[in-house]
């Protein structure tokens, strides 16, 4: 099949109680992208200024990333501050520059056209109703966002949604956007409108994919220390959506199951280092090896 990714490809400036990294390399995009090509060849849409490193676009062709999708143009790059307190889940934004991605209206290459699995990561929900718009016969449409479009364009965010297979949320995202605490019932409600799936990411406590009549939980992986959080919802739905599209089968409940431990598996690499930095260094072994280990955790 084929896995096409619109998202943010950013600069991040990023505070823990133990350090901080000034405009390092990230965005929504980037990750997703990054940890699909450990499964697959994603096909990647955004915008960059003419501050973005060529090296880095070369990066993401070494790791197959098509990127005939990602437009350079005169301006900055996406930029987005933010500071996490001392629990890993408790981030407050600081700044968000979309620079670039402001109006951005790409036409997209004949061949991201075509009939695969679309992902709209979080990036302006205008911006994803545009690309959902190119593309004819999707297999499978996921989307996921953040407080930041659900509190700026939630009308644009919920016709999106009506769209969509599959929603990607954490537990603050989807209980600001149905404005229920119980994430079951809030799981239920996104249900309703539109998606047949719902996987909702609890930071330390694993990850919960909800259908109709589909559920399995995943417990994520026992972490000490928490470098950096940012990314690991994104790495999760890459992760997902790159095994999904490896596999080749998207209406196999077991492979739903399977794609959520990788997904969990890739967001459990990306916080042990600033950045994207473990994703760099990753190896599929590991993935592997990582894999077996989720599934020890939950047998008996
Ligand atoms: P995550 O930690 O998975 O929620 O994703 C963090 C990434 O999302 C960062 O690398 C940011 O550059 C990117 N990001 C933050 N806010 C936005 C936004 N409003 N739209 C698009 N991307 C964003």
């Amino acid at each position: 099949m084929s896995l096409v990714i619109v998202g943010s490809v950013a600069f991040d400036t990023i505070e823990t109680p133990f350090d901080r990294r000034e405009r390092i390399v990230g965005g929504s995009g980037t990750y997703c992208s990054l940890a699909a090509s450990f499964f697959t060849q994603p096909k990647l849409v955004a915008a960059v200024g003419e501050d973005f490193p060529e090296e880095m676009v070369e990066f993401f062709n070494q790791r197959r990333i098509d990127t005939r999708g990602v437009e350079i143009k005169q301006g900055k790059s996406f930029f987005w501050e933010a500071r996490y307190g001392d629990d890993p889940n408790q981030r407050t934004t600081l700044k968000t520059e979309p620079n670039v991605f402001e109006n951005f209206r790409p036409q997209l290459p004949s061949d991201y056209r075509q009939n695969g699995i679309v992902f709209l990561a979080n990036i302006d929900p205008d911006l994803q109703d545009d690309i959902l718009s190119q593309v004819t016969k999707p297999q499978l449409v996921a989307m996921d966002t953040i407080n930041f479009w659900i509190n700026r364009k939630p009308a644009s965010l919920l016709r999106v949604l009506e769209k969509v297979d599959l929603y990607f949320a954490n537990d603050e995202e989807i209980r600001l956007l149905t404005r229920e605490k119980n994430l079951i019932k809030a799981g239920k409600k996104i249900l309703e409108g539109g998606p047949s799936l719902v996987a909702i990411k609890k930071g330390e406590h694993g990850a919960l994919v909800m259908g109709k009549d589909f559920v399995f939980g995943v417990l994520a992986h026992p972490c000490e220390e928490v470098v950096d959080p940012t990314g690991a919802g994104d790495s999760f739905a890459g992760g997902f959506l790159g095994y999904l599209d490896k596999a080749g089968n998207i209406r196999d409940e077991n492979e739903f199951r399977k794609a959520t431990v990788y997904g969990s598996v890739m967001a459990s690499f990306v916080i042990e280092d600033f950045g994207i930095n473990r994703l760099k260094s990753l190896s599929i072994k590991e993935i592997e090896e990582r894999f077996s280990y989720f599934k020890k955790l939950v047998s008996f």
